[in-house]
């Protein structure tokens, strides 16, 4: 199963979940560890960050 990071906008905490894609697909909003909100976002994986622009 793929890993998935998030991040929280409350608190700046980030967090990996494992999750399989149907249960990646149901869910939106992930609760926060921290502080229970859920106002979360996904993070982009770090194998993508590294195709980011050279100057
Ligand atoms: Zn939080």
């Amino acid at each position: 199963m793929p890993f998935y990071d998030y991040e929280c906008k409350e608190c700046d905490t980030t967090f990996t979940r494992q999750e399989s894609f149907e249960e990646h697909e149901r869910r939106r909003n992930l609760k926060c560890p921290e502080c229970g909100s859920r106002k979360t976002r996904q993070l982009v994986s770090a194998a993508f960050v590294q195709t980011s622009k050279k100057s």
